[in-house]
């Protein structure tokens, strides 16, 4: 599936990015895409995934494919 990318050595999906980056299951994941920024805690490269953790929230989360480094657009 060309939506799968490689992070911190492991194959993940979108809903599996995602899930990392929530720390807990979430309903439906957009395809992952390039955050087009370095990861500030490495300088790796930073993916973007967009994500409902519930039905009325949409996150973006950010996850670095080098480390453990990861945030969200919440406030
Ligand atoms: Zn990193």
């Amino acid at each position: 599936m060309a939506d799968n990318r490689v992070v911190q050595g492991r194959m993940v999906t979108p809903e599996s990015l995602a899930e990392l980056v929530e720390g807990d299951d979430v309903m439906d994941a957009e395809p992952i895409r390039d955050a087009e920024r370095d990861c500030p805690a490495c300088g790796g490269n930073v993916l973007a995934v967009g994500y409902m953790p519930s039905v009325l929230e949409f996150v973006t989360g950010y996850k670095c494919q080098d480390c453990d480094w990861s945030e969200t657009d919440r406030e």
